[in-house]
């Protein structure tokens, strides 16, 4: 099939490269020119495991090409949203502009039977609104909304083998032409077996939030519950451990530290609370303000943690943040819990020095004040306090007696409960985790 995918980021230049892997002939547009040159070069503009591999032989196969110029998107007969749908400046709510600009400038090339595939996290009702600007163009195409689950560091496995597809479709033949069209595109997913729930507008777009809403509340609750352990001598990785065996909870998500960021669970869940509010039903998710607030209040106990841990005053301590991304495989600094405490420790004067496998080059971009380094070695060295704050294996890996010898004094905060607390212990550390004694 010939796809076109507008919005190259994170989302979109894995969807398209994968959609090329998978045999379509793609398109990917985006409006900055330095990443379309980058990804043309075959070069990603960002890290994500397995997408130089993708992108490579995609391109090598003719299949994918990419362009600044939406007059390109004509031709193919559906038609991929992957933009940007992040916080409004000054409020909860999503900025839509990027949706709608996109959508705004692909009507013109858009022909009859073409489908239109929103797969951008969006408040509920933006579907059904786009529809009938799509409907009044009167172009004859039409529109589903097709949200996208994938994880950064596993984007290329999530969009070549989701554990689910979603579409949301209008009602009546529209609708049943529209998953024809995403059953053709998803062929090897559909083959496969994998789950597919075919539904309307608004549920399509609510999965989204909601599974990102009760995911940020996972991590929120045992990250309260770590606050409980802290006071009553309590350890909650035990505690998730012996909750998590109950097959109706799970284990998974539900380790306590710094708290969640990111580009899609903070924004995620302030945009589901602004849209259930101006819908009537802010009392309904209410309890996810209390889940940001939580999270929130993690990145500032990882830095309380560690003024209280320091036997010097912060603005004379050298200070080795071990971690930058919001998560481990990642390069993405987007609200990035790891980064805001090395920004908090840096403006209560300590000298931080940083380190992150693949975050520093967007740290730096964002916060040029910060010190980095490429090395371990050289971040640790005579520092007077570690703080642990993406569990990125080569961390997690380090050896506490090495490491002991180079700080000048052997304190470690461990702000994702990731390290061997009794190893680095017996290697004459102080260690300090979240709810752990
Ligand atoms: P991103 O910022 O990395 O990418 C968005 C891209 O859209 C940018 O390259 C931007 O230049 C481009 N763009 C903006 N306006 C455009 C226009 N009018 N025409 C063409 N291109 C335009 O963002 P992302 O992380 O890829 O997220 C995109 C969407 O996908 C968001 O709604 C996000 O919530 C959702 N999402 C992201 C992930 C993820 O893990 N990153 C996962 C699931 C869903």
């Amino acid at each position: 099939m010939k796809l076109s995918v507008i919005g190259c980021g994170y989302l979109g230049a894995v969807h398209a490269s994968a959609m090329a892997e998978l045999g379509h002939e793609v398109v990917g547009i985006d409006i900055d020119a330095r990443k379309i040159e980058q990804l043309a070069a075959g070069k990603p503009p960002f890290y994500e495991p397995g997408l130089p591999e993708i992108l490579t032989s995609a391109m090598a196969s003719g299949r994918l090409r990419f362009s600044t110029d939406i007059a390109d998107a004509a031709g193919a007969q559906v038609h991929f949203i992957g933009v940007g749908t992040p916080q409004k400046a000054g409020s909860h709510a999503a900025d839509l502009s990027y949706v709608d600009a996109a959508v705004q400038s692909l009507l013109p090339h858009l022909a009859a039977g073409d489908l239109v595939v929103g797969k951008s996290t969006v408040p509920v009702g933006t579907a059904a609104r786009l529809a009938d600007v799509i409907e009044a163009s009167g172009s004859g195409a039409s529109l589903a909304w097709n949200p996208e689950f994938l994880r950064e560091g596993f984007a290329v496995k999530d969009t070549i083998t989701p554990d689910r597809l979603v579409y949301g479709v209008p009602r009546g033949d529209a609708g049943q032409h529209a998953t024809a069209l995403l059953n053709e595109v998803y062929a090897s997913a559909i083959a496969a077996e994998t789950p597919l729930i075919v539904t309307d507008y608004a549920t399509a777009e609510l999965v989204k939030v909601a599974a990102n809403a009760f995911l940020a509340t996972k991590i929120s609750f045992i990250n309260a519950m770590s606050e409980i352990a802290d006071v009553s001598g309590a350890n909650v990785t035990e505690l998730a451990d012996a909750i998590g065996f109950d097959n109706r909870i799970g284990r998974r998500f539900l380790n306590a530290g710094v708290g969640f960021g990111g580009g899609c669970l903070p924004k995620d869940i302030r945009a589901f609370t602004a849209r259930a509010e101006e819908l009537g039903r802010g009392d309904s998710v209410a309890f996810l303000k209390e889940v940001d607030t939580i999270n929130m209040r993690q990145r500032q106990r990882v830095v309380a943690m560690t003024l209280q841990a320091l036997d010097k005053p912060v603005y004379t301590a050298k200070v080795a943040v071990l971690g930058l991304s919001f998560k481990p495989h990642s390069d993405d600094v987007r609200d990035s819990p790891a980064l805001d405490v090395a920004v908090q420790l840096r403006g209560l004067g300590a000298d931080v020095v940083a380190t992150d496998p693949q975050g520093i080059e967007n740290s730096r971009l964002r916060h040029p004040q910060l010190t980095y380094s490429t090395s371990i070695e050289e971040t640790l060295r005579g520092a007077d306090a570690v703080v642990l704050v993406t569990e990125w294996a080569e961390f997690k890996q380090i050896d506490p007696a090495w490491a002991a010898a180079l700080v000048r004094v052997p304190i470690i905060i461990d702000g994702r409960n990731t390290l061997d607390a009794h190893a680095w212990r017996a290697a004459g550390w102080t260690y300090r985790g979240l709810g752990r004694p």
